[in-house]
C-alpha cells in the first residue's frame, strides 16, 4: 500500500481568493482522498477494477452534481467548488474524477437542465446520494469529433420510442443503471433519452486492454429495439446543443481536475529531487532539474488562475464554450507535459507503481482524447476568433 506524502502548492496564494466554504469542500475532498483513494488506487489500476466502495463516499463529499439544487437533492454549491472538488479527485485518479464528472455534468447536468419535473424529481436525488448511477452515450464507433453524424435513432412506435444503435468508449456504462443517450429522431433532430439497465435489448459490454483510466470502467451501449417509454426523452432541448451543453460543464471541471494531476506529479518530483542523491548531491540541485521543477510550478500556477478566473466567469454565468475549450486543451496539456517531465526526474523510479506518475501520465493520455481532443478545442478557439469555421 503506497504511503500518501501529498501536499498541496499553491504558489501565488491562491487560497486568498477562496472562501472558507471553498476551502472546507477542497479540504474535505481532499482528506477523503487520501484516507479512501490513494491507498488503493495502485493496486485499482493494476486489476482494472474501480472500487465501487468510492461511490458512497463521492456522494458524502458533494462529488455527484456538486451545482445541483438541494430541492433535487444536490449540494447546491458554486463552479468553483466544483471545479475544487475535481481538481482534488483527479490528484487521487483520473478515472475517478471521470466517474464523478460523468455523473454530475453529463448524466445530472442534462436531466437538470433538459428534464421535465417528473424526472428531475425521480432521478436526481438518488443520482446525488450515489443510489443510481449513470451514464452518457454519445460517441459512436464511426462517430467521435464529429457526433452529428451520429447513426443512433429511434422510431415513434405510438406508446413507446424504438431505439436503435451503439455507443461506444462509454465511462460508466459497464454498471450504469441509467444511461444518458444522444439519438436522432425520424426527422434527423437529436434528441437525449434516460435508458434505464434492464430494458430488453439493451447492452453494455465492457472495453478491456486499456492502458489507461483503468480505475474507471469503460464500455459499449448497445440497442437493438429497445422499448423506451415515451415520459423518458428529455423534453426541455433539441439538436447537438444538447450534449454540447453537457460537455461544456464537463470540460470545465476537467480544466480544474488535471491541475490536481499536475500538482501530484510535482509534488512528487519535487520531493524525489530533494532525496535521491546522485554524483554527491541531491539531483535537484542539478539545474536541468531546477529548470523541470521551475517550468513545472510555473505552469501550475498560470493553470490555477485561469481555472479560478473561469469560475468566476461561470458563476456570472459568463464563461462561453471557447473559453471553457481553452482552459480544457490549456490544462491538459500542462498536465500531460509535467507527468513526462516529472517520470523523468524519477529516473527508473518512476515506471513503478511506487510513485503516481506513470499512472497519472498514461490517464492523461485519455483526457487528451475525451471530451474534445486537444486539436478540436484548438479549432474552436482558432473558429472563436477568426470567425472561420475549419472543421469540415
Ligand atoms: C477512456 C475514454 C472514455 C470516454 N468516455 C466517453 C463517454 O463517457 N461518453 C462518450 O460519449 N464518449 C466518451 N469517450 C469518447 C471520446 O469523447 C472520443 O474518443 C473523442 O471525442 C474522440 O473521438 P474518436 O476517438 O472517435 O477520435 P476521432 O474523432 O476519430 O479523431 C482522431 C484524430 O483525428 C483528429 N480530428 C478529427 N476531426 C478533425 C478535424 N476536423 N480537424 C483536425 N483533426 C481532426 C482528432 O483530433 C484526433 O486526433 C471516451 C473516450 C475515452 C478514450
Amino acid at each position: 500500500m503506497a504511503t500518501d506524502n501529498f501536499q498541496a502548492h499553491d504558489y501565488y496564494l491562491m487560497d486568498e481568493l477562496l472562501s472558507d466554504e471553498h476551502k472546507l469542500i477542497r479540504d474535505t475532498a481532499r482528506a477523503w482522498v487520501k484516507k479512501e483513494v490513494t491507498p488503493i488506487v495502485e493496486e485499482a489500476c493494476q486489476t482494472t477494477t474501480f472500487p465501487k466502495q468510492w461511490i458512497k463516499g463521492l456522494a458524502e463529499i458533494g462529488a455527484f452534481g456538486p451545482y445541483i439544487p438541494a430541492e433535487y437533492g444536490g449540494p447546491g454549491l458554486d463552479q468553483i467548488s466544483y471545479g475544487l472538488i475535481m481538481q482534488e479527485l483527479e490528484r487521487g485518479d483520473s478515472g475517478l474524477r471521470s466517474t464523478a464528472s460523468v455523473q454530475s455534468s453529463l448524466v445530472m447536468y442534462p436531466i437538470y437542465a433538459y428534464g421535465s419535473e417528473e424526472q428531475k424529481k425521480k432521478y436526481l436525488p438518488k443520482l446525488a446520494a450515489g443510489d443510481l448511477m449513470g451514464c452518457f452515450g454519445l460517441t459512436e464507433p464511426d462517430h467521435g469529433s464529429n457526433p452529428n453524424g451520429m447513426l443512433t435513432n429511434f422510431k415513434d412506435k405510438g406508446d413507446h420510442y424504438l431505439l436503435n444503435g451503439a455507443k461506444m468508449w462509454i465511462s460508466n456504462s459497464p454498471f450504469a443503471d441509467i444511461a444518458i443517450v444522444w439519438a436522432k429522431d425520424e426527422s434527423g433532430e437529436i434528441r437525449g433519452l434516460i435508458v434505464e439497465r434492464g430494458d430488453p435489448g439493451f447492452t453494455t459490454p465492457e472495453t478491456h486492454g486499456k492502458w489507461s483510466l483503468r480505475a474507471s470502467a469503460t464500455g459499449e451501449l448497445v440497442f437493438d429495439n429497445v422499448k423506451v417509454p415515451k415520459e423518458n426523452l428529455l423534453p426541455n432541448v433539441k439538436g447537438l446543443k444538447g450534449p454540447l451543453g453537457c460537455l461544456n460543464s464537463a470540460r470545465f471541471g476537467i480544466a480544474w481536475g488535471v491541475i490536481g494531476a499536475a500538482m501530484d506529479c510535482y509534488d512528487s518530483a519535487l520531493r524525489y529531487s530533494k532525496e535521491r542523491i546522485q554524483f554527491g548531491k541531491p539531483i535537484g540541485a542539478f539545474q536541468l532539474t531546477q529548470k523541470k521543477l521551475a517550468e513545472m510550478i510555473t505552469e501550475i500556477t498560470k493553470a490555477q488562475l485561469l481555472t479560478w478566473r473561469l469560475g468566476v466567469l461561470k458563476n456570472e454565468n459568463r464563461a462561453t464554450p471557447a473559453q471553457i475549450s481553452m482552459a480544457k486543451r490549456n490544462n491538459v496539456n500542462m498536465a500531460l507535459q509535467i507527468a513526462r517531465e516529472a517520470r523523468q526526474i524519477h529516473g527508473g523510479m518512476g515506471i513503478t507503481g511506487e510513485y503516481p506518475i506513470m499512472r497519472h501520465m498514461m490517464n492523461l493520455e485519455s483526457v487528451i482524447t475525451y471530451e474534445g481532443t486537444h486539436d478540436i478545442h484548438l479549432l474552436i478557439t482558432g473558429m472563436d476568433v477568426t470567425g472561420f469555421n475549419a472543421f469540415s
